[in-house]
Parts: structure tokens; sequence; C-alpha cells
């Protein structure tokens, strides 16, 4: 029998024998370590960086192995595991929010993208989350809000006027609510009127009320018959169609003058 085999020979039977007598190694092995505690755990402390060493060789070679045992301590020795990370960043506490910083900007595209994807799958829950932040954190929005707009006035400035470009519509809705709560004037079934504003512009076309001709929703504005300056509600009962040069002419004109100058004459 060569060297070779009789070293593997050995090899087999130890192996053998560790699984067979798993338990009586693991209770003489725990014996001798309470006989020789102290002795033990002074070898270990001086030789941390040995066992450092050893640990990490295992880890780079076996690493689904390190994987599974990381997960299973953390399970078993949950409590310390949370201790022993606690205390060392209170020890660390600036290296690791450096860290933690670091790593966040790295890829902080990757963080908003799933962010995004995960709102747009749980936009009810967001919206719930966002109403509790604002009830509990009102304040400190606020502050936040003011700042941002402190510091980036150019930019809102900016970008308000291409919103408002881009949707016409609404910021004149808005305006006439406006003007409306302005004069004081009552507002009565806002909801109906912004529907009814939207199912007139989308019309194929729609006839001015005071001129009766007929025109493109485009070429035409929600105008109150009886102006919110003389009184008038912002009520779907005040409101008509008003083609854009009818809607110009009248607003300069007092009521009894338009009134000659109009095809079908109203009583205001
Ligand atoms: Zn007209």
């Amino acid at each position: 029998m060569t060297d070779a085999e009789k070293k593997e020979r050995r090899r087999e039977y130890l192996k053998r024998y560790k699984a067979e007598n798993g338990e009586k190694i693991k209770a003489a092995n725990a014996a001798y370590y309470q006989k020789n505690r102290k002795r033990h755990n002074e070898y270990t402390a001086k030789n941390q960086h040995k066992y450092a060493e050893q640990r990490r060789g295992y880890a780079a070679t076996h690493r689904k192995e390190k994987v599974d045992y990381d997960r299973r301590r953390r399970l078993e020795k949950a409590e310390e595991v949370r201790a022993a990370k606690k205390a060392y960043y209170e020890k660390n506490k600036e290296s690791v929010k450096a860290k933690q910083r670091a790593r966040y900007l790295s890829r902080i595209e990757q963080y908003r993208e799933s962010g995004r994807k995960w709102v747009e799958k749980n936009k009810e829950r967001k919206k719930e989350a966002d109403r509790l932040y604002l009830q509990n954190n009102r304040h400190k929005v606020r502050e936040t809000a003011r700042k941002y707009r402190e510091q980036n006035k150019n930019k809102i400035q900016d970008f308000m006027r291409k919103w408002a470009k881009k949707n016409a519509d609404k910021v004149r809705f808005h305006h006439a609510m406006r003007r409306a709560q302005k004069r004081k004037a009552p507002i009565r079934e806002a909801k109906q009127i912004a529907a009814w504003d939207k199912e007139w512009k989308s019309r194929g076309f729609v006839k001015c009320y005071w001129c009766l001709k007929v025109f493109l929703p485009d070429e035409c504005h929600p105008d109150h018959i009886i102006p919110l300056a003389n009184g008038g509600e912002h009520s779907l009962l005040n409101l008509c169609i008003s083609c854009i040069p009818c809607n110009i002419r009248k607003k300069a004109k007092s009521l009894s003058k338009w009134n000659t100058e109009i095809e079908q004459p109203v009583l205001f």
C-alpha cells in the first residue's frame, strides 16, 4: 500500500467515525473546552487575525454555505445579532453613515426606479401612507415645501409656465373659480361645472350663446352670462359657451349695450 493510499484510507476512516460518533465528539469537545476554557480564550484572543483570515478564506470558496450559515445564525440569534449590530453602529456612527450614504448615492437611479415601480403597483397604499405622513408631520412638510420653493423659484416658475401653456383649459377654469371666490360670488356645483366644461370641449362643434354661430370647441370659452363683476354666480345656470370674439367684446361693455349688439337679446 502506498503512502497516498494509506492517507486516503485514514481520511475515509475518520470521516466515517465522525459521521457515526457526532454526538460523542461534540460532548468530548465541550468537556475539553470547559476544562481549558481560560487557556482557549487567551489563545483565541491572541490569534484573532489568524481566525479572521481563515474565515475569509472559507467564505471565498464556500459562498453558498456562508450565506446559509449567516441566515440560520441571524434567525437563531436574532437578539444577539441585533445587539451586536447596534453596539457596532454606536461605536462607528460616522463611518457607517458615510458608507451608507456613499452606497445610496452610487445606486440612486436604481433606487428611484424601483421606488417608482412600487408606487405604480401600490397607488392606494401610497396615497394612504402620504395622507398619514402629512397628518403627522404637517409642520415639517410645510417647512420643507417653503424652503424648496424659496430655493427653486425660477425652476418652479418655468415649470408653471410650461404647464399652463399645455393646460390652457384647466387654467381658465381655475381662474374663473378664483375670480368667483375673490368677488365672493356664490360657487355652486363646482364638480358639475367641471364635467360640463369637459363635455362640451370634447364635442365636434358648439354654438356660441351670444352670436348663435357654430364653432370648434377650441374657438370658444366658458362665459358667465351675468358677469361675476355684476354679481353673477359661478353656477351652471349662469354659464354659457361663448366664441372668443364675443367673449372679448362683451367684457368691455355694459350689459345693456351688449344686449343691443347680439343676435338674440338676453334678459339679464
Ligand atoms: Zn359669438
